[in-house]
């Protein structure tokens, strides 16, 4: 009897083919466009103290409440995948007196992320965001040009009908006042929103603008927006990020509903959508967090940046869906293809040999590890493009230039220099 198969947890998937090599190249364009522009790499764990996320990102969030996997340790610490990488790169920028370099400090990073989501076409329960945060600076050029790199990135990956919307939250104190109007507006009109929305009047009222029920849509239509109420300093901040983006030829529109689903927002929030997608639209987004170095103990300091999905990003990107495919990529080009003449075990290990010393010499090169006879070997190679074939024979190895249909004999040691001698002469 065989034993039943094992699949991959609901919401998560395999990255394999062509799949993958989209991976690698979009992040070869994320590194170009984002260390072109001085933002460092960093990699934070996979899992952190579940204080970091609730004190973060928010208990009032859905993220918080709902979406988390937490674990416990042997000793009794609450553990968290991390759903998210901003907070985790505060606590880095924390911990290590970040403060203390050149600011603001550009961080970006490409990494999974988890949270406990029904799952369905782009949205699952292990994904990957990219994303950039730039910590230290209130500067609204550092908006600008945080919201500019994900655009360029964006259109780099041949994102099909990009949108971007644009708002202000203002300062936590202008909001606090604004909280407090926008209160009395939903419970004047408590009897029409939905259950959900009216358990979060007092936690979270903001949140009732991103509801797709028809009654509360409705309260909402009427509600006072926060962009009307900003203070002077928040507006002010506000028209300079609008007039760099005008000046970098960023296309946007400013709509006073976009709020985000975390708390920690400040000031400037976006968000890019596709049509190119279907209900989850969201292809990256992000703001402005000047609260919350402070709130995980560390000095005032003022942030901003986003994080962007990968797998949103493939599937509204110009060259069609992604995951679940097992296609090849195509290869990559081989420069020598080592053969040997019989399936002796001396010849292997010569064959062996001459392998390892052309790769350390920089060479593309494979062999078969397939068990094939000579004339699979040279069909395998063919298939390869390989450009030099070796054959390891008893007496010599026989070297071919597949391209130029000519060949050697040569002593095996002398393969590597005359594949690179010959390259040269190309
Ligand atoms: P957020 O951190 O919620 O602002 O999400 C930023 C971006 O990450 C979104 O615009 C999506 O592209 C992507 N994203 C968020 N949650 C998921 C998910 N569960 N599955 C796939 N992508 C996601």
């Amino acid at each position: 009897m065989s034993a039943a198969k094992i699949k991959a947890p609901r919401g998560t998937f395999d990255v394999l083919g062509e799949d993958a090599a989209r991976r690698t190249a979009l992040e070869a364009r994320a590194r170009s466009v984002l260390e072109g522009a001085g933002y460092e790499r960093i990699e934070t764990p996979a899992f952190e103290a579940t204080e970091l996320f609730a004190r973060g990102v928010g208990e009032s969030t859905d993220i918080v409440r709902k979406e988390m996997f937490t674990l416990e340790d042997q000793g009794g610490r609450s553990l968290t995948l991390r759903p998210e990488g901003t907070a985790p790169v505060c606590r880095a920028y924390v911990e290590h007196g970040m403060h203390k370099r050149r600011q603001p400090v550009k961080l970006w990073y490409l990494s999974s992320f988890f949270r406990h989501e029904r799952a369905q076409a782009g949205r699952y329960r292990q994904f990957w965001q990219v994303g950039a945060e730039a910590i230290g600076s209130e500067d609204p050029a550092v908006d600008a040009e945080s919201i500019s790199l994900l655009a360029a990135l964006l259109a780099e990956m041949g994102v099909r009908g990009l949108r971007l919307r644009l708002s202000s939250l203002g300062s936590h104190e202008s909001r606090r006042e604004y909280r407090e109007r926008l209160q009395a507006h939903l419970r004047a009109n408590e009897q029409s929103l939905s259950e959900d929305v009216r358990s979060r009047i007092e936690l979270n009222p903001l949140r009732a603008f991103d509801s797709d029920h028809p009654g509360t849509q409705s309260v909402m239509r009427s509600a006072p927006r926060l962009l009307e109420h900003l203070s002077a300093q928040d507006a002010e901040h506000f028209a300079h990020v609008r007039e760099l983006l005008d000046v970098a030829g960023v296309v946007y529109e400013v709509d006073a509903t976009l709020v985000r689903g975390l708390d920690y927002y400040t000031r400037t929030v976006f968000e890019f959508t596709s049509d190119a997608l279907g209900a989850q639209s969201g292809v990256g987004g992000g703001g402005r967090y000047d609260g919350l170095v402070e709130q995980l103990g560390g000095p005032p300091t003022p942030g901003m940046g986003w994080a962007a999905g990968i797998e949103r990003i493939m599937l509204a990107a110009e060259n069609g869906p992604t995951g679940g495919s097992t296609h090849s990529p195509p290869p990559a080009p081989v420069e020598l293809f080592v053969a040997l003449e019989s399936p002796r075990e001396d010849l292997r290990t010569a064959a062996f040999g001459l392998l390892s010393e052309a790769r350390s010499a920089g060479l593309s090169a494979q062999m078969d590890l397939g068990g094939r006879s000579l004339k699979g070997q040279l069909g395998l190679a063919d298939t390869l493009g390989a450009r030099y074939v070796a054959i390891v024979a008893d007496a010599h190895t026989t070297l071919k230039d597949m391209q130029a249909g000519r060949q050697e004999p040569l002593a095996t040691n002398a393969v590597v220099h005359a594949v690179l001698r010959g390259q040269h002469a190309l």
